[in-house]
Formats: structure tokens, C-alpha cells, sequence
């Protein structure tokens, strides 16, 4: 049986990748003017209706934020709490699980590094494999390592092949994968979604 997931976005992110879509990040042309806030209690709550099987905290970049009291509220309502971090930032608050995604502008902590219980490298260009492997392969202990083609780059066969022979080659912990809920409009379906908007402010690329 499949687990339900409850996503948590906080807003802001200070490392600016430039291919980001993510909407805690907002090119200046496409800030909302109204953006409704939300604390600790009234997030766990909204969290808790759903009973999801865990909550991930995301963003943006969810480390910039002091998470202490959200996930002891989560946890107080029986909630299992993961957190996706570019990992660098020191974490504040108790996960159960962290997904680490290392980003070349601001790279992940030695600690976070070693205490992640999974990494994700975004593939963005044929060497990024090689380049994190040599970067942050002798700190990491997670046996999970996902290879994710960046989403604007999906159908490039190079970043593609590149993903496929390296998991051929070394099997695991490495394994490919896919950012699905895009395919699934898991975050567009929601009616508390905004529209698509390019956040690096490339119309055509459309982040
Ligand atoms: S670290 Fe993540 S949220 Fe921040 S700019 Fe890069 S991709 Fe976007």
C-alpha cells in the first residue's frame, strides 16, 4: 500500500540556484502581495486533519527557519516529520528523516552531510554525478542516493544517460530518480496551489 506524504513549504531561500521553481524562492517580478501566514499550531493542526502516514518540511529552504516548535507540535499530534534541506544551514528541530539536496552555491555542512538519511543530487549537467560524488562522497553514510535530472533538463539525453550508466555501473546506493509529483499535479491539483509562475524570471523555461 502506498503512504500518503503532507508538505509543509516554508518560504525563502537565500542560495538562489538559478533553475529553482520553487515557489518558497520568488523572482522579484512575481512576489504575491498577499501572502497569508501560518504559526506552528494552526501548520500542526492543518497537518494533523489530513492523518498523513509523514509531513516533509520543504521550501524554499526549510533550515534558514528556527523549526523547534513546529516539530514538537507535529510530533505532539503523533506525526511522523521529515525535512528536505540543501543541508546548508544548521538544522534546528527533530526530524525522523532528513533528504539532504546539495546545491553548488551554498554547500552542505560536514555534520548535516553525515547525518542525512538520504541525499538527492539534482543532475543539471552530464558531470554533475562525478563532480558531487568527489565533492561530498567520503562524508556521506546514507545507503540511499538519489540521481534526480534537473526538471527543466528531463528530456536532455545526455543528463538522462548519464543517470543510467552511472546507477548500471555502481548499483546501489545509488538510484535514479523523478520528480513524479509534477508529472501528477500533486501541488497544481490543490486548490491552496498558486499558478506556475518562471521564479528565475526565464518565461520560456518557465523558472
Ligand atoms: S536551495 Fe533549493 S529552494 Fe534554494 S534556490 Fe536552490 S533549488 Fe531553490
Amino acid at each position: 500500500m502506498g503512504k500518503s506524504a503532507y508538505f509543509i513549504r516554508t518560504f525563502g531561500c537565500p542560495v538562489h540556484c538559478p533553475w529553482c521553481d520553487s515557489a518558497g524562492t520568488w523572482h522579484k517580478d512575481y512576489v504575491p502581495k498577499d501572502i497569508e501566514k501560518f504559526n506552528a499550531i494552526e501548520l500542526a493542526d492543518m497537518a494533523a486533519e489530513h492523518s498523513p502516514d509523514f509531513v516533509v518540511v520543504t521550501g524554499g529552504e526549510p533550515a534558514v527557519h528556527d523549526l523547534k516548535e513546529l516539530t514538537a507540535e507535529l510530533h505532539n499530534r503523533g506525526l511522523v516529520v521529515h525535512l528536505e534541506t540543501s543541508g546548508a544551514f544548521e538544522i534546528k528541530g527533530q526530524f525522523d528523516w532528513v533528504t539532504l539536496s546539495p546545491k553548488e552555491l551554498k554547500m552542505p555542512l560536514k555534520e548535516n552531510l553525515r547525518s542525512a538519511d538520504e541525499i538527492k543530487i539534482i543532475v543539471d549537467r552530464k558531470d554533475a554525478i562525478d563532480y558531487w560524488v568527489d565533492k561530498i562522497g567520503s562524508l556521506v553514510k546514507s545507503d540511499h542516493i538519489w540521481l534526480h535530472p534537473e526538471w527543466s533538463q528531463r528530456s536532455d539525453p545526455n543528463i538522462i544517460n548519464s543517470i543510467t550508466k552511472w546507477v548500471k555501473k555502481h548499483g546501489s546506493p545509488y538510484r535514479a530518480g523523478y520528480q513524479l509529483h509534477k508529472i501528477f499535479k500533486a501541488d497544481s491539483l490543490d486548490k491552496r496551489s498558486r499558478l506556475t509562475v518562471p521564479l528565475g524570471g526565464n518565461k520560456e523555461l518557465g523558472y
